[in-house]
Protein backbone atom coordinates (compact mmCIF):
# COMPACT_ATOMS: atom_id res chain seq x y z
CA UNK A 1 0.00 0.00 0.00
CA UNK A 2 1.67 2.96 -0.95
CA UNK A 3 1.70 5.70 2.29
CA UNK A 4 0.41 9.21 2.22
CA UNK A 5 4.06 10.34 2.21
CA UNK A 6 4.32 7.78 -1.27
CA UNK A 7 1.08 9.85 -2.89
CA UNK A 8 2.57 13.25 -2.10
CA UNK A 9 5.89 12.64 -3.59
CA UNK A 10 4.38 11.67 -6.54
CA UNK A 11 2.08 14.49 -6.70
CA UNK A 12 4.81 16.68 -6.80
CA UNK A 13 6.67 14.78 -9.52
CA UNK A 14 3.90 15.01 -11.57
CA UNK A 15 3.56 18.83 -10.75
CA UNK A 16 7.04 18.69 -12.31
CA UNK A 17 6.40 17.46 -15.43
CA UNK A 18 3.71 19.62 -15.87
CA UNK A 19 5.46 22.68 -15.10
CA UNK A 20 7.81 21.86 -17.34
CA UNK A 21 5.19 20.54 -20.40
CA UNK A 22 4.05 24.58 -19.84
CA UNK A 23 0.78 23.77 -17.96
CA UNK A 24 -0.67 26.62 -15.79
CA UNK A 25 -1.12 26.48 -12.22
CA UNK A 26 -4.71 25.72 -12.12
CA UNK A 27 -3.93 22.82 -14.40
CA UNK A 28 -1.45 21.48 -12.26
CA UNK A 29 -3.83 22.13 -9.28
CA UNK A 30 -6.42 19.85 -11.31
CA UNK A 31 -4.40 17.03 -12.12
CA UNK A 32 -2.21 16.57 -8.95
CA UNK A 33 -4.48 18.33 -6.07
CA UNK A 34 -1.46 20.62 -5.22
CA UNK A 35 -2.70 24.09 -4.28
CA UNK A 36 -1.77 26.50 -6.68
CA UNK A 37 0.24 28.81 -4.62
CA UNK A 38 2.19 25.74 -3.37
CA UNK A 39 2.90 24.66 -6.86
CA UNK A 40 4.19 28.37 -7.28
CA UNK A 41 6.42 28.17 -4.63
CA UNK A 42 7.27 24.97 -5.67
CA UNK A 43 8.20 25.48 -9.30
CA UNK A 44 8.09 29.43 -10.31
CA UNK A 45 10.30 31.13 -7.88
CA UNK A 46 10.15 33.70 -10.15
CA UNK A 47 6.60 35.16 -10.74
CA UNK A 48 7.57 36.37 -14.46
CA UNK A 49 7.69 32.78 -15.20
CA UNK A 50 4.19 31.78 -14.59
CA UNK A 51 2.16 30.70 -17.45
CA UNK A 52 -0.36 33.25 -18.52
CA UNK A 53 -2.97 34.51 -20.73
CA UNK A 54 -6.44 33.03 -21.11
CA UNK A 55 -6.64 29.10 -20.02
CA UNK A 56 -8.63 27.19 -23.21
CA UNK A 57 -12.30 26.22 -22.91
CA UNK A 58 -15.06 24.74 -24.00
CA UNK A 59 -15.10 20.96 -26.20
CA UNK A 60 -16.42 22.76 -28.89
CA UNK A 61 -12.97 23.79 -29.81
CA UNK A 62 -12.37 20.52 -31.68
CA UNK A 63 -14.99 20.68 -33.53
CA UNK A 64 -14.12 24.21 -35.15
CA UNK A 65 -10.67 23.56 -35.28
CA UNK A 66 -8.86 22.99 -38.69
CA UNK A 67 -7.79 19.61 -39.98
CA UNK A 68 -3.91 19.55 -38.51
CA UNK A 69 -5.22 20.96 -35.39
CA UNK A 70 -8.05 18.57 -35.21
CA UNK A 71 -5.84 15.25 -36.41
CA UNK A 72 -2.88 16.92 -33.52
CA UNK A 73 -5.95 16.23 -31.23
CA UNK A 74 -6.60 12.90 -32.08
CA UNK A 75 -3.08 11.80 -31.77
CA UNK A 76 -2.92 13.28 -28.07
CA UNK A 77 -6.88 11.58 -27.29
CA UNK A 78 -5.73 8.16 -28.68
CA UNK A 79 -2.49 7.72 -27.02
CA UNK A 80 -4.20 8.98 -23.75
CA UNK A 81 -7.33 6.49 -23.81
CA UNK A 82 -4.79 3.78 -25.12
CA UNK A 83 -2.72 4.50 -21.83
CA UNK A 84 -5.84 4.71 -19.74
CA UNK A 85 -6.88 1.46 -20.90
CA UNK A 86 -3.61 0.13 -20.20
CA UNK A 87 -4.13 1.11 -16.53
CA UNK A 88 -1.88 4.50 -16.12
CA UNK A 89 -3.66 7.21 -14.20
CA UNK A 90 -5.01 10.08 -15.74
CA UNK A 91 -2.31 12.31 -14.97
CA UNK A 92 0.28 10.49 -15.78
CA UNK A 93 -1.62 9.71 -19.04
CA UNK A 94 -1.99 13.08 -19.99
CA UNK A 95 1.99 13.84 -19.82
CA UNK A 96 3.02 10.62 -21.85
CA UNK A 97 0.48 11.34 -24.72
CA UNK A 98 1.67 14.73 -24.55
CA UNK A 99 4.74 14.05 -24.79
CA UNK A 100 4.53 11.48 -27.57
CA UNK A 101 2.52 14.03 -28.91
CA UNK A 102 5.65 16.77 -28.97
CA UNK A 103 7.93 13.81 -30.58
CA UNK A 104 6.22 13.46 -33.61
CA UNK A 105 5.24 16.82 -34.19
CA UNK A 106 6.99 20.20 -35.00
CA UNK A 107 7.80 22.29 -32.14
CA UNK A 108 6.69 24.92 -31.22
CA UNK A 109 3.79 22.65 -30.16
CA UNK A 110 0.43 23.61 -31.90
CA UNK A 111 -1.64 21.95 -29.34
CA UNK A 112 -0.66 23.46 -25.71
CA UNK A 113 -0.49 21.34 -22.43
CA UNK A 114 -3.50 23.35 -21.13
CA UNK A 115 -5.26 22.55 -24.24
CA UNK A 116 -4.67 18.85 -24.15
CA UNK A 117 -6.00 18.73 -20.53
CA UNK A 118 -8.87 20.22 -21.82
CA UNK A 119 -9.47 17.91 -24.57
CA UNK A 120 -8.82 14.67 -22.16
CA UNK A 121 -11.01 16.03 -19.54
CA UNK A 122 -14.17 15.64 -21.72
CA UNK A 123 -12.79 12.46 -23.39
CA UNK A 124 -12.90 11.14 -19.47
CA UNK A 125 -15.56 13.12 -17.93
CA UNK A 126 -12.83 14.35 -15.69
CA UNK A 127 -11.45 17.79 -14.10
CA UNK A 128 -13.39 20.22 -16.32
CA UNK A 129 -15.87 18.02 -17.39
CA UNK A 130 -18.82 16.31 -15.17
CA UNK A 131 -19.11 14.02 -17.80
CA UNK A 132 -17.38 12.26 -20.98
CA UNK A 133 -18.73 14.38 -24.27
CA UNK A 134 -15.59 13.25 -26.74
CA UNK A 135 -14.98 10.05 -27.66
CA UNK A 136 -12.41 8.10 -29.13
CA UNK A 137 -13.42 6.31 -32.05
CA UNK A 138 -11.61 3.71 -34.70
CA UNK A 139 -11.95 4.73 -38.33
CA UNK A 140 -13.43 2.10 -40.62
CA UNK A 141 -11.65 3.06 -43.98
CA UNK A 142 -7.72 4.07 -42.65
CA UNK A 143 -7.63 1.98 -39.11
CA UNK A 144 -6.53 5.31 -37.23
CA UNK A 145 -7.86 6.56 -33.87
CA UNK A 146 -10.24 9.60 -34.05
CA UNK A 147 -11.84 12.06 -31.75
CA UNK A 148 -15.60 12.73 -32.14
CA UNK A 149 -18.83 13.30 -30.06
CA UNK A 150 -19.89 10.90 -27.65
CA UNK A 151 -22.53 9.15 -29.71
CA UNK A 152 -21.08 9.34 -32.92
CA UNK A 153 -20.66 6.11 -34.90
CA UNK A 154 -17.80 6.00 -37.32
CA UNK A 155 -18.91 5.22 -40.84
CA UNK A 156 -16.86 4.62 -44.03
CA UNK A 157 -18.97 7.57 -45.74
CA UNK A 158 -18.38 10.18 -43.18
CA UNK A 159 -14.27 10.94 -43.47
CA UNK A 160 -11.91 11.03 -40.45
CA UNK A 161 -9.24 13.43 -39.90
CA UNK A 162 -6.27 10.86 -40.98
CA UNK A 163 -8.24 10.25 -44.21
CA UNK A 164 -8.80 14.22 -45.15
CA UNK A 165 -5.56 14.59 -44.21
CA UNK A 166 -3.92 11.59 -46.39
CA UNK A 167 -5.87 13.20 -49.32
CA UNK A 168 -5.14 16.40 -49.08
CA UNK A 169 -1.64 15.45 -48.23
CA UNK A 170 -0.01 15.47 -52.13
CA UNK A 171 -1.29 18.93 -52.53
CA UNK A 172 -1.25 21.15 -49.28
CA UNK A 173 2.08 21.86 -48.30
CA UNK A 174 0.82 23.54 -45.06
CA UNK A 175 -0.02 19.67 -44.16
CA UNK A 176 3.45 18.45 -45.72
CA UNK A 177 5.38 20.61 -42.99
CA UNK A 178 3.34 20.15 -40.48
CA UNK A 179 4.79 16.65 -39.27
CA UNK A 180 8.39 15.89 -39.22
CA UNK A 181 9.81 13.04 -41.61
CA UNK A 182 10.31 10.81 -39.55
CA UNK A 183 8.37 10.40 -36.25
CA UNK A 184 10.42 8.29 -33.60
CA UNK A 185 8.15 7.83 -30.62
CA UNK A 186 6.05 5.26 -29.28
CA UNK A 187 2.46 6.41 -31.07
CA UNK A 188 -0.20 4.13 -31.68
CA UNK A 189 1.97 1.77 -34.22
CA UNK A 190 -1.72 2.66 -36.75
CA UNK A 191 -0.99 6.25 -36.03
CA UNK A 192 2.67 5.90 -36.78
CA UNK A 193 1.83 4.60 -39.93
CA UNK A 194 -0.52 6.74 -41.30
CA UNK A 195 2.07 9.42 -40.57
CA UNK A 196 4.86 7.46 -42.63
CA UNK A 197 2.02 6.97 -45.42
CA UNK A 198 2.43 10.98 -45.80
CA UNK A 199 5.67 10.91 -46.12
CA UNK A 200 5.78 8.33 -48.58
CA UNK A 201 3.15 10.56 -50.67
CA UNK A 202 5.31 13.70 -50.83
CA UNK A 203 5.36 15.07 -54.39
CA UNK A 204 8.63 16.66 -54.68
CA UNK A 205 11.09 15.72 -51.48
CA UNK A 206 11.27 12.01 -52.29
CA UNK A 207 9.30 11.30 -49.22
CA UNK A 208 11.87 13.25 -46.64
CA UNK A 209 10.36 16.81 -45.87
CA UNK A 210 13.15 17.80 -43.74
CA UNK A 211 15.26 18.19 -46.71
CA UNK A 212 13.31 21.30 -47.95
ZN1 LIG B 1 -9.85 7.46 -41.54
Amino acid sequence: MPTRGDRHLRAVQLAKQLATLGARLKTIHFVTGIPPRQVQNLFFPDARSIPRGRAPDSAEWYHNANLIMRTDACLIGAKYRQLRDQGFTAGEALVFAYRAYQAVTMSPSRISLDRAFNLVSYIDGIWLASAPTLSVLTCPVCGCEFIAAVGTVASPSEACPFCKLLERFPVDHRIQASYPSRPTADMTDRQLGMLALFHKLSPDTGGDISAK
